[in-house]
């Protein structure tokens, strides 16, 4: 399955962290749309965040149950799917250079833009790629991502590092902890 759709889903997935939420303001959709090759987006798709975020919603619900190891939920999956069917789209191939060309077949640029995501994370969920999504476990992290190897736990060696932390400060405190109490 094509990268650019892995990459266009997880990126929806991960795209309110710890740092902020760029769907909320017009500006934040505009950019974040724009950044993601799905722009430049049109005033009135920026205005509509809501329907991004629940998009996101749905995504990060079904990517969380794969990752999870469990079948994500019909009435989830009912939904994607109608972002998907809301833009259905062309595959055709140009006569002279034999490139392919995917054209849309709605002209509403927040329909689009909402049924290229769809599309890309129903690709991701589809294919056998979907067997090494991931959540990292990490300490306020939970970015979903594709493991490259089986036994891969954490998004990035940073979060590896700060879970190893993270748990070596609490082995220090449960020691100290019971220290004192064996010293009342
Ligand atoms: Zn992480």
């Amino acid at each position: 399955m094509p990268d650019d759709d892995v990459y266009l889903a997880l990126a929806l997935a991960n795209s309110s962290h710890a740092a902020g939420d760029p769907l909320t303001s017009p500006t934040g959709v505009a950019r974040w749309l724009e950044a993601r090759g799905l722009g430049p987006a049109a005033p009135e798709t920026a205005l509509r965040g809501l329907e991004f975020r629940e998009l996101r919603d749905l995504v990060r619900d079904a990517l969380g149950a794969v990752a999870a190891g469990r079948a994500p939920s019909p009435a989830a999956l009912r939904r994607l799917n109608d972002a998907a069917r809301s833009a259905p789209v062309v595959v055709e191939l140009e006569p002279e250079t034999l490139q392919m060309r995917e054209t849309f077949l709605v002209t509403n640029p927040t329909v689009r833009a909402l049924g290229a995501l769809a599309r890309a994370s129903i690709r991701l969920l589809g294919s056998e790629a979907r067997e090494r999504v991931r959540r990292c476990p990490a300490p306020r992290c939970g970015r979903f991502f594709l493991a490259e190897r089986a036994d891969r736990v954490w998004c990035s060696a940073v979060c590896g590092n700060r879970a190893r932390v993270a748990r070596h400060l609490a082995r220090r405190r449960e020691a100290h902890r019971a220290e004192r109490g064996s010293h009342p």
